[in-house]
């Protein structure tokens, strides 16, 4: 049975940084919100003396319980898809702040040339520089400029500490809060960085450096470097999370009714538009339709698609036409091309750090270098991090030294601090053959189809790792280590051994209704009070972690909310 509850202007699926932001903007605006987060509620006190390291980053208290819920996969679209057992890469948040609670903080602007990407790469190097299995590299229908506003509101918000960069796109103001202490380690990637000529910035962090009130009137103390941060919750309230930030902004107005334990199984709908929301309340069972003007998907990538497909809105996207755009262009980051040091007499203090804490170059991310003479688009940003190395989790020994026994001990300990990573983060493009769609096997508890993944490596980011491993052993080698391990080599996608958390696509946004799923507000095109929010609507990924970008465009989705509520009908003309 299925009780149908009153109508409500808005309903939110998913109260992570996407649903946070959408609840605080709209509820401040005397808007009626009704949140649903399958997980439970957290707040800071949750996590005090949570310096548990196999409660958090080995049992993964804060991850959807994959034995409940996951994904399928399979590398090429005529294999057969399994199930994701285990965690290895992505690691998908679960509860009030989603992987807001757990992420690192580093937070980024995409670069003007992301939002532009196939004017500016034609106008360049000429049409044939996309290759034909790119066909859906597409510009965004936003230029960086209007993206701006939306990111310093984002920045502001979340109290983000940095220091600008000559080589991104141009800011109206500064970062609110100065940039984290340079470690010893930052210092000597900072010496080899300014010895090639590059211009070194520490990493945008929501890691506070310094207390900060923001805009809301929520003031937070500065971070500790206590180094249990990706994975954790922040016991200090340093880390940027929507359940310190943005959620109780909304909880206050009084216009929130956040349902935890609240998982939404599909959305229903009518005469080409979405009528609400069917949901089951995980403590009891019981199921709830929750009708609303409109509905705000903000439930990850993965659900964002899973979602939608299941409720039959939207066309789903077939690889072989290229016809479709839910699932479309789902991409990934590059993660080969680094190089980790090794010392026989040097000692780093790895035991300190902060979930963003490390210091990178510009100079070969997206096309700030010329690629007339590279077989590849993109970049990547090449960076040496402090998250702070935890006893159990981090056992960083020279290639070639067996994976347990009495030597894996012995160099353990030997280099516990005194190892260096040169790493890269490189931009995913998409492949036609990359994409999300429904298993037709695999189903949840409740017998709806599980979400299949289909993804490999492109030659792109095998291109792009090899170029990017090269300049890391410069690095690696102006620094002076003893031993320099260089991974050049992009092996095949392992989703259980990968390292890398930035899932995007899947419900992209654009211009063009037959290429794109959504319009610059995050308004479906095929269902105009469905806005879908997170980074399930970029085109591509860049070479930057994704949040201050999917951030950014919550606050534009919100206004564009409060229009639609207004005005009806489509925000952007097809
Ligand atoms: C370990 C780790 C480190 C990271 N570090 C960084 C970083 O340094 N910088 C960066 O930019 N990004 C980082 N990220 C990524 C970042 O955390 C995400 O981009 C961001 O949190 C996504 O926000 P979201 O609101 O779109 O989704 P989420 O935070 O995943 O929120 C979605 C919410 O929806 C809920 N939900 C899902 N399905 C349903 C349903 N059917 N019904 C009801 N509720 C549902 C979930 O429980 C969840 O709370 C990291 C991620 C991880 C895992
Ligand atoms: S490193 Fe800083 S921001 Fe991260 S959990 Fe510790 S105190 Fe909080």
């Amino acid at each position: 049975m299925v009780t149908k509850l009153p109508k409500v202007p808005v309903v939110v699926v998913g109260m992570g940084w996407a649903g946070g932001i959408v609840s605080a903007e709209l509820t401040k605006a005397g808007i009626s919100v009704v949140g649903l987060e399958r997980g439970k509620d957290r707040t800071t006190a949750d996590y005090a003396m949570g310096h548990d390291e196999l409660r958090y980053q080995h049992r993964q208290e804060l991850m959807q319980d994959l034995s409940k819920e996951t994904i399928t996969y399979r590398n090429t679209v005529s294999g057969k898809a399994l199930p994701m057992r285990h965690y290895g890469t992505f690691i998908v948040g679960d509860g009030v702040g989603g992987a807001g609670s757990h992420w690192n903080g580093q937070t980024y602007r995409f670069l003007p040339y992301d939002f532009e990407i196939r004017t500016k790469t034609i106008e360049r190097y000429g049409i044939e520089k996309i290759p034909a299995w790119m066909e859906g590299l597409n510009d965004w229908g936003i230029t960086y400029d209007e993206m701006e506003p939306y990111y310093d509101t984002f920045e502001k918000m979340a109290g983000i500490s940095g220091e600008t960069v000559e080589l991104w796109g141009k800011r109206t103001n500064p970062y609110p809060t100065p940039p984290l202490v340079k470690t010893q380690l930052m210092k000597e990637f900072e010496k080899a960085a300014t010895s090639f000529g590059y211009k070194p910035f520490v990493i945008p962090a929501a890691n506070l450096s310094e207390s900060y009130t923001n805009p809301d009137g929520i003031s937070r103390g500065a971070c500790q470097y206590c180094a249990y941060c990706e994975n954790f919750g922040c016991e200090y309230g340093a880390k940027g999370d929507p359940a310190v930030t943005v959620i109780p902004v909304a909880k206050q107005t009084g216009k929130l009714d956040l349902r935890t334990h609240s998982n939404v199984l599909e959305l229903t709908k009518s005469g080409g538009k979405a009528d609400g929301v069917i949901y089951v309340d995980m403590l009891t069972g019981e199921k709830f339709e929750q009708p609303a003007d409109v509905v705000v998907v903000a439930s990850y990538v993965f659900n964002n698609s899973r979602l939608l497909l299941n409720s039959g809105i939207g066309t789903p996207y077939d690889p072989k036409t290229g016809k479709g755009t839910i699932g479309k262009n789902y991409c990934y980051q590059v993660t080969a091309g680094g190089s980790q040091l090794f010392f026989e007499d040097r000692e780093f203090n790895l035991y300190g750090g902060a979930g963003a804490l490390g210091i990178e170059i510009a100079e070969y991310m997206g096309d700030n270098f010329d690629h007339a003479e590279v077989d590849f688009l993109h970049g990547a940003g090449i960076r040496s991090t402090q998250y702070g190395d935890r006893p159990i989790a981090v056992n960083r020994v020279p290639a070639g030294t067996p994976a347990w026994g009495a030597e894996f001990k012995e160099k353990s300990i030997k280099y516990a601090n005194s190892n260096f990573p040169v790493k890269t983060q490189g931009a995913s493009l998409p492949h036609k053959e990359n994409y999300l769609d429904l298993d037709p096997e695999f189903k949840d508890e409740f017998g709806y189809p599980l979400l299949r993944m289909t993804y490999e490596y492109t030659d792109n980011d095998r291109a792009m790792g090899k170029y990017m491993s090269a300049i890391t052993r410069k690095f690696a080698e102006e620094i002076g280590a003893d031993i320099i391990d260089t991974n050049e080599v992009q092996a095949p996608f392992n989703v259980n051994k990968d390292g890398n958390t930035h899932n995007t696509g899947g419900v992209i946004m654009g211009t063009d209704p037959e290429k794109s799923a959504l319009n610059t507000y995050l308004q479906m095109w095929e269902a105009e009070n469905v806005f879908v929010l997170g980074a399930s609507a970029f085109p591509h990924n860049s070479c930057f972690n994704p949040t201050g970008t999917l951030g950014a465009l919550s606050y534009r989705a919100a206004e564009g909310i409060q229009k639609y509520l207004k005005e009806g009908g489509l925000l952007v003309k097809a």
